[in-house]
C-alpha cells in the first residue's frame, strides 16, 4: 500500500522494519516573525505525522539561537497560529536556548576528542581559505592547536575574555571535502548580546548546524523534516550527531539518533513567503501590520476570514514533493471557497444601494419571509426571517434604464424575482435633474409569486435586495492581491529566501488598489448581530468576515474573504474595469461556478452508482494509492478519466503528483473542449507521456518552468507529440545542477561586475540576488537555484 507522500512512505518503512518504535517530529520556527502559509505546509506535515501512528508526537521548538532578531511577541503569535490551525504540540513548547548549557558541554566533548578547535581566523580569512567547489580549502594554522590549549581558550571564550568575532569554534572535518559545508564549519561564535530568555548568561551562541541536530537528539526526535535548501547540510547534521555520540562518557547517551529529510518549500504566485520580506512590508508601512488581511501570514488569513480547515485542505491537496514548484494562489482560494460554501450563511448585502419603492405595497404593509441560510443540498438547515415592505434597496448595478440585449436584471417594463420574495416589475424611475443619475426605482409586485413560479410567463433573473427600515449600514473592506505580479519576489521566491532583486524595494511593488473601502453598504438585519470573525456569503457579492480588529456592535466592519468565483484576474486586469465593483461577474471557463461544480460531482456520483468498476477505482485510489478524497472522487467519476489516469500511472512512479497533474492540468485542458467525459479522450494526449513528465519532475530532472513548457507542447501536438524525454533532450531542458559548471557561470558573472562585488563585500548582501539573477540568466533558466546560491555564497563570501 503506498503512502500519500515520500516522507510518510519512509516513515512507514522505518516503522515496519522496527528502525523506530514511536515517531517523533518537531516544528522548529525561529521566533523572528509571524508564521505564513509556507509554514502551514510544514506544520500540517510535522503535526500531521505526529498524529498518525501509535505513540507518534510532534514538538514545538523555538529555534532561538540568534539573540539579535528574536522577540517574545513572535513566540506568542506562533503558538496562537499553530493552535488556530488545529494542532497541539506534545508537552510544553520547547526552546533551543533551554539546551545552551548541554550544547556547550557537547562542544567541550568534541574539543576533548580532537574533533573541534578554536580558530582565530576572521570572517574574511575563513572565506579566503575555504576554497571553491572545484578547489580544496586550506587548513587554518589553528587546526593543530593542542586539545589543552583549545580547552583553555574555549573556557575563556565563555568567560567573555574575547570580543565579537575574535575567535570561533570550528568542527575539525576536512578542508578538502567536496561538500563545502564539511570544510571545518563554524559551530559557535562570540556575540556579546543579551538573549530574550537567557539574558546575559552567554556571550557564545551556537550556529544553526550545531544547535539544530543536537536539539533534535536531546528531544528524541526521530524524523527531522526540513525544506530543500538544507539538503547540503544533511551530511554535517549526521556528522555532528555521530561525533557527539562517540565522545559521550559511558553513562551518558542521546535519546535518539535523528535523521534529516528534506521536502520542497511552498511557493505561491502573487505572494512572497519569507519572514524577512514580510517584515520589510510591515516596517515600511506598506501594510497595516503582520495581520493585514492581504498578508500571506496565518494571522492575516485569519483576519481575512480563511477557515483553518481550508488551509489544511490546501496543504493536503498540494501534497509533499521533493522538487520545488510554484503553486497558484487560486488553488488556495478554491479551498477557501469550498469550505465557506458549506459553512458561511448566505445573506443579503447591497454594496451600492439604490432605493426601490414597491408601489403596490401599502405604507404600513409588511410580509415576514422565511429565508433559508443554505440551499437544500448544502450546509446545515436553518433560516432567518426577513421583512418585505414598500421601501427596499437593490444594488445599483442590478438596474439599467436602457438595458443591453439579453439583460436579465431589472429594467423598465421588465420583471425580476427578488430572491426569497416576490416577482416585481419595474414601472418607472427617478433621475437626478443635474447629473442624470438614477435615484429611485418604482416597482409593482405580483402577490401570487411567493414561493411559486409566475403564471404563464418566464422571469429571467433573480436579484438580491435589502429591506430599508431594518437594514444595517456596513463598512466593507475589499481586499485584492497585494501583488499584481505573479512572481513579486522574482528569483528569490523559489528557494532560499535570502535573495532579493536588487533594484526595487518590495513595498514599492505592491498594488495600491489592493484595498478599497465601501463605506455605505446595507445588509439585512441579521448581519447586525454578527460577532467578530463570523463569516457570511453576501449572495452574489462574495464571502465576507466581520473584522477582528475594527468590527463593533453599532459599527460593523467586514473584510472581503474571497469572491464567489475565480475571475478576479479577468475583471481586474483584462478589462481594467475598476468601476465594476462586483468581484466576479464573468464565469470563467476553467473554474466552474459552484452550481456547475456541484452538478458535475453529482453526475460522477451517479456514474459510480451505476458502475462497479468506477466504485472499485475510487476505493483503489483512496486506500491503495492514498490520493486525497477529492482526487479519488474526480478521477473515478467516469471511465475515460479513470482510464487516462490508469494508463498514465503505468508509466509513472509518483501516483500522488500524477493525480494532481491529471486533475489540475489535463482536466483543465479537456474541459476547454467540452463538459462531457469523452473530452479527455478528444485531447489526444498520450497518457503515458504525462506519467513520464511527472517522473521527470519527481526526480528533480527538470524545473517547473520546463514542465509547463513540455506539457504545453504535449497538448498542442496530441498524438504526434514527441516524448517528454525527447523534448528535454531536443531543447536542452535538463536541470543544470553540476556545481562545477555552475561555478564557471558564476565566475563569469562575478568577473564582469567588479563594482557589485566590491559593494557586496562591503556589506551590501542584497546584491546576492543580482548575481543569482545573472547566473540563472546565463544558464537559460535551467540552473538549480539552490546550487547557484550555494556556489555564489562560497565564491563571494563565507556567511557566518
Ligand atoms: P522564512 O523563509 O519565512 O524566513 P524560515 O525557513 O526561515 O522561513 P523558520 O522559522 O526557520 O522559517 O521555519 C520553520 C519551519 O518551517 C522550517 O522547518 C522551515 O523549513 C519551514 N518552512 C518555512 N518556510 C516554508 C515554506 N515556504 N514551505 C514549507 N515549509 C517552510
Ligand atoms: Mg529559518
Amino acid at each position: 500500500m503506498s503512502a500519500p507522500d515520500f516522507i510518510r512512505a519512509l516513515i512507514a518503512d522505518d516503522l515496519e522494519n522496527h528502525r523506530v518504535r514511536a515517531v517523533k517530529t518537531r516544528f522548529p520556527p525561529e521566533p523572528n516573525g509571524y508564521l505564513h502559509i509556507g509554514h502551514a505546509k510544514s506544520i500540517c506535515l510535522n503535526f500531521g505525522i505526529g498524529n498518525e501512528s501509535d505513540g507518534a508526537t510532534c514538538n514545538l521548538r523555538f529555534d532561538d539561537t540568534n539573540p539579535l532578531k528574536e522577540e517574545e511577541e513572535y513566540v506568542r503569535s506562533i503558538e496562537r497560529d499553530v493552535f488556530w490551525l488545529g494542532f497541539s504540540w506534545h508537552g510544553e513548547a520547547r526552546y533551543a536556548s533551554d539546551y545552551f548549557e548541554r550544547l556547550y558541554q557537547f562542544a567541550t566533548l568534541l574539543i576533548s576528542a580532537g574533533r573541534a578547535y578554536v580558530c582565530s581566523h576572521s570572517l574574511e580569512e575563513m572565506r579566503q581559505h575555504r576554497g571553491t567547489v572545484t578547489t580544496p580549502g586550506v587548513d587554518s594554522p589553528d587546526r593543530c592547536r593542542s586539545v589543552a590549549d583549545n580547552l583553555d581558550l574555549w573556557s575563556r571564550m565563555r568567560a567573555g575574555e574575547f570580543g565579537d568575532g575574535e575567535l570561533t569554534l570550528r568542527a575539525k572535518i576536512d578542508m578538502a571535502d567536496p561538500n563545502m559545508k564539511m570544510r571545518d564549519p563554524p559551530l559557535y561564535r562570540i556575540r556579546h548580546v543579551s538573549h530574550d530568555r537567557t539574558g546575559d548568561t552567554w556571550c557564545l551562541y551556537p550556529m544553526y548546524d550545531f544547535a539544530h541536530c543536537l536539539s533534535d537528539a536531546i528531544e528524541g526526535i526521530t524524523h527531522s523534516i526540513c525544506t530543500l535548501e538544507f539538503e547540503n547540510n544533511r551530511e554535517l547534521y549526521d556528522w555532528i550527531v555521530e561525533a557527539v555520540k562517540a565522545s559521550l562518557p559511558a553513562d551518558d547517551s542521546l535519546p535518539s539518533t535523528p535523521h534529516q529529510y528534506e521536502f520542497a518549500r511552498l511557493n505561491l504566485t502573487h505572494t512572497v513567503l519569507s519572514k524577512r520580506k514580510l517584515l520589510e512590508l510591515v516596517e515600511s508601512g506598506a501594510v497595516s501590520g503582520w495581520d493585514d488581511p492581504r498578508m500571506p501570514t496565518l494571522s492575516g488569513m485569519r483576519r481575512r476570514g480563511y477557515p483553518p480547515a481550508a488551509i489544511r485542505e490546501f496543504c493536503d491537496r498540494i501534497g509533499v514533493a521533493k522538487a520545488n514548484s510554484v503553486v497558484e494562489v487560486e488553488q488556495l482560494e478554491a479551498c477557501v471557497r469550498d469550505e465557506l460554501n458549506r459553512t458561511a450563511k448566505r445573506v443579503f448585502c447591497v454594496l451600492d444601494p439604490l432605493p426601490v419603492e414597491i408601489v403596490s405595497f401599502g405604507d404600513d404593509q409588511q410580509v415576514v419571509l422565511d429565508a433559508p441560510f443554505f440551499p437544500d443540498d448544502i450546509g446545515s438547515p436553518g433560516s432567518r426571517e426577513i421583512n418585505f415592505t414598500r421601501h427596499l434597496f437593490i444594488d445599483r448595478s442590478d438596474f439599467e434604464a436602457t438595458p443591453p440585449k439579453g439583460y436579465k436584471r431589472l429594467s423598465p417594463g421588465c420583471e425580476v424575482r427578488l430572491r426569497h420574495a416576490f416577482v416585481v416589475k419595474c414601472v418607472g424611475f427617478d433621475t437626478d435633474p443635474n447629473t442624470g443619475a438614477i435615484t429611485r426605482v418604482y416597482c409593482e409586485h405580483d402577490a401570487d409569486t411567493l414561493g411559486k413560479k409566475p403564471h404563464g410567463r418566464k422571469v429571467g433573473g433573480t436579484i438580491h435586495w435589502v429591506n430599508q427600515s431594518d437594514s444595517v449600514p456596513l463598512e466593507l473592506r475589499r481586499y485584492g492581491r497585494l501583488f499584481k505580479d505573479a512572481d513579486p519576489g522574482s528569483a528569490q521566491n523559489t528557494g532560499n529566501n535570502k535573495i532579493e532583486s536588487a533594484d526595487q524595494p518590495l513595498s514599492a511593488r505592491i498594488d495600491r488598489e489592493s484595498l478599497t473601502i465601501v463605506s455605505d453598504a446595507k445588509a439585512e438585519a441579521c448581519v447586525g448581530k454578527a460577532i467578530a470573525g463570523e463569516c457570511f456569503q453576501f449572495e452574489r457579492e462574495g464571502y465576507f468576515v466581520a473584522d477582528h480588529r475594527n468590527h463593533r456592535a453599532g459599527h460593523p466592519v467586514f473584510n472581503l474573504t474571497v469572491g464567489l468565483r475565480d475571475s478576479w484576474i479577468k475583471t481586474k486586469t483584462a478589462s481594467q474595469d475598476t468601476t465594476d465593483r462586483r468581484l466576479s461577474t464573468t464565469p470563467s471557463r476553467s473554474k466552474p461556478q459552484p452550481q456547475q461544480k456541484h452538478r458535475r460531482s453529482e453526475q460522477r456520483e451517479q456514474n459510480r452508482r451505476a458502475d462497479d468498476f468506477l466504485r472499485q477505482r475510487e476505493q483503489f485510489y483512496l486506500n491503495d494509492l492514498k490520493l486525497t478524497a477529492d482526487e479519488a472522487e474526480i478521477l473515478s467519476g467516469d471511465r475515460p478519466t479513470a482510464a487516462f489516469y490508469d494508463d498514465a500511472l503505468a508509466a509513472c512512479n509518483d501516483s500522488s503528483l500524477l493525480a494532481k497533474w491529471v486533475v489540475n492540468e489535463v482536466m483543465r485542458e479537456s474541459k476547454a473542449l467540452g463538459d462531457d467525459p469523452e473530452s479527455i479522450s478528444r485531447l489526444g494526449l498520450p497518457a503515458p507521456f504525462i506519467g513520464e513528465l511527472v517522473n521527470l519532475i519527481h526526480s528533480g530532472d527538470i524545473a517547473s518552468s520546463a514542465a509547463k513548457r513540455i506539457f504545453a507542447e504535449l497538448v498542442k501536438c496530441g498524438a504526434d507529440a514527441p516524448s517528454p524525454q525527447e523534448i528535454v533532450k531536443r531543447d536542452g531542458l535538463a536541470k543544470l545542477s553540476d556545481p562545477a559548471a555552475i561555478a564557471e557561470l558564476a565566475r563569469q558573472a562575478i568577473s564582469s561586475s567588479p563594482n557589485q562585488v566590491a559593494q557586496f563585500r562591503a556589506g551590501k548582501q542584497q546584491l546576492l540576488g543580482f548575481f543569482v539573477g545573472a547566473v540563472m540568466k546565463a544558464s537559460g533558466g535551467r540552473a538549480d537555484a539552490g546550487v547557484v546560491r550555494e556556489v555564489l555564497g562560497d565564491l563571494l563570501c563565507t556567511d557566518l
